[in-house]
């Protein structure tokens, strides 16, 4: 959550950290704001409530003229403490309005340093917990007369997660970051360095990264950088080149980046299967578990958030079915608080797309004190969560800009099955022939999806009818279940409408009282053909939603003509094996809602109150 970049080099800072900003808008749009150490030798500081948009026409109406120089920082927030106002938009300053201070996470004791700075006499002027940061450093500035040295002074009396970035009107030529437990890479241009939460703010200018490592704290000047740790002593980062083209991080004539990564989901599960099975065996190369470890694991815990969690559900009933062993899946929140009974036999599954989320970071570190192993699915490289897992299995979605997860959870899928196959070879629960079988039918999907993407125009149809309903309920079972989940997930968090999911047999135990003539209700079928035993349950509950004259919205697949009469719209998917129908059945669900948003008017890319990568817990 929270955009950050900050600049030293040779080309206009604002333009840089404006540009920056707009890569990173997907981690929170409530307000942004800016910093310049002007050529003039001052701190110039403007901020707004909302959009970036909401700050460029602010920079617009009053001039840059004021905002010229070298060296600056940005933000785009997504408020945890304090309203999405002017007043609590980074950056922050102090009371002289000599330093800047941007901020990201939550500092946890900012009650008492709050108290504390008040009683010294400092008025604090917005709400944030960010700001009390920024006092503490001028004090210790001026304590000090050396920003890095602040910088770690003030970080060794913070708790909870942050990343600052901090610059001082008597530091014209350097700019100061430090993190903990929130994202930080360091981009090393010719002449030029950055800091931001993420690569996507200087890929235009260098592919160079450095990932700062936890506790650590950067000074970036134009011709260098300097890392250290919390009490000073030099410390190094991770350095990585950035692979993927800018393209990837652009619209590419979409209007929104979701319906451009709806439609990339066929290449970002056959990029997330590529290399995974040489020589007729499953290969999970960039884990540093040795494969033979899942041999003695006997019990699964997967971990994940919204739609991570989904896909949870789905690897749930693949490594049940293929490996004979038992899964729980459990929501990251809510897991280390419940106690869960875990050894060194235990594999935890954490599911992550940015590989920051806080709630499953705070999982894998409670399974590792368990002595648990920890196996991550994500889709950013070198995230904080592979870092601190025994393993990682890398998603290779490509950046995800739209906030609303689509090909991440198609892909992440992908990499639950490569799991569960890896598991079953380990384990000796499936003959060779058999893991190849299954994997040839994973490399297939790619092609089935691409078929669904072919057919969406009659959801686009569909859509303009949902436009105006109130409430609309997604029933499955099985594997379907988690996709009425995530397909309601969806309708929630773009159209803001109330969109609930169930298990269809559950529907008789309560949500039944919910139905009402003409009431959307979508219903995700089984095949006729796989688990043939769910197919008449689900028709009969297709009947009994008919029967109380709500409509039916039915994802079938093609040829299921038993289902055509119950159906108000029929929505077919090509066949594919049951455990990998969701890889299909999904896809008319995040088009559905995408484009119900759309209609509504809503920005299908920027969902309000969201954020990507919840970095809070
Ligand atoms: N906690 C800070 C605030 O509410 C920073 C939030 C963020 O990461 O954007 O302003």
């Amino acid at each position: 959550m929270c955009g950050i970049v900050g600049y030293v080099g040779h080309r206009s800072a604002l333009d840089v950290v404006l540009q920056g900003l707009g890569r990173l808008e997907y981690r929170g749009y409530d307000s942004a704001g800016v910093a310049v150490l002007t050529s003039a030798g001052a701190l110039a500081v403007t901020r707004k409530a909302g959009a970036l948009r909401n700050l460029i026409g602010e920079l617009d109406t009053c001039g840059r003229a004021g905002l010229s120089g070298t060296a600056g920082m940005g933000h785009t927030r997504w408020a945890t403490h304090g309203a999405p106002t002017d007043r609590n938009a980074h950056p922050h300053r102090d009371t002289a309005g000599q330093l800047a201070l941007v901020h990201n996470g939550i500092i946890e004791n900012h009650v008492q340093l709050r108290a504390e700075l008040e009683a010294g006499g400092v008025e604090l002027i917005s709400d944030t917990d960010s700001e009390t940061a920024a006092h503490l450093l001028a004090a210790a500035y001026i304590a000090c007369g050396d920003l890095p040295q602040a910088v770690q002074t003030v970080c060794r009396r913070l708790q909870g997660a942050f990343t600052l970035v901090v610059a001082h009107a008597d530091e014209p030529d350097l700019i100061v970051a430090a993190r903990r437990s929130s994202p930080l890479v360091l981009g090393v241009g010719n002449g030029e360095h950055f800091v931001a939460s993420d690569v996507a703010a200087f890929i235009d200018h260098t592919r160079d990264a450095i990932e700062l490592g936890q506790d650590q704290v950067v000074t970036i000047t134009r011709d260098g950088y300097q890392i250290t740790d919390f009490s000073g002593c030099p410390a190094q980062g991770t350095p990585f080149h950035v692979d993927w083209d800018l393209s990837a991080a652009e619209k590419g004539g979409y209007d929104y980046f979701m319906l451009k990564e709806i439609e990339e989901q066929p290449s970002a599960i056959a990029n997330t299967l590529r290399g995974h099975f040489i020589d007729g065996r499953i290969v999970l190369d960039e884990q540093r578990m040795d494969i033979q470890e899942l041999r003695d694991v006997d019990k699964v815990f997967v971990v994940a958030c919204g739609s991570a969690y989904h896909s949870g559900m789905v690897a749930k009933y693949a490594i049940e079915h293929w490996c004979r062993l038992p899964v729980e899946v459990e929501l990251a929140s809510e897991f280390r608080y419940r106690d869960p009974v875990l050894d060194r036999s235990t594999l935890v599954v954490a599911i992550s797309q940015s590989g920051e989320t806080m709630d499953t970071l705070e999982a894998v570190r409670h399974a590792r004190e368990q002595k648990a192993r920890v196996l991550a699915i994500c889709n950013t490289n070198g995230a904080q969560i592979p870092r601190e897992s025994d393993a990682v299995l890398y998603t290779h979605a490509g950046p995800e800009i739209g906030v609303a997860a689509t090909k991440s959870f198609l892909a992440q899928l992908a990499a639950n099955f490569l799991v569960g196959l890896a598991l079953a070879q380990a384990r000796g629960t499936k003959y060779s022939d058999e893991v190849g079988r299954e994997y040839a039918e994973l490399e297939a999907m790619p092609a089935a999806v691409t078929q669904v993407l072919d057919t969406v125009d009659r959801v686009r149809e569909l859509a303009g009818e949902l436009v105006d309903a109130k409430v609309v309920l997604f029933l499955g079972r099985h594997v379907g279940f988690p996709v009425a989940l995530e397909g309601a997930l969806k309708l929630k968090e773009l159209a803001y409408m109330h969109a609930e999911g169930f298990a269809a047999g559950e529907l008789k135990h309560g949500p039944i009282a919910l139905l009402e003539p003409n009431l959307p209700v979508v219903v995700v079928m089984p095949s006729p053909k796989g688990r043939s035993v769910l197919h008449p349950k689900l028709l009969s509950n297709i009947q009994e939603i008919r029967a109380r004259g709500a409509r039916t919205i039915v994802i079938a697949e093609e040829g299921d003509e038993t289902v055509r009469p119950y159906a108000a719209h029929l929505l077919e998917v090509p066949a594919v094996p049951t455990l990998m129908q969701p890889l299909v059945s999904t896809v008319p669900l995040q088009v559905l809602a995408a484009e119900i948003a759309r209609q509504r008017g809503y920005d299908v890319d920027k969902p309000r109150n969201l954020a990507k990568s919840v970095t809070v817990e």
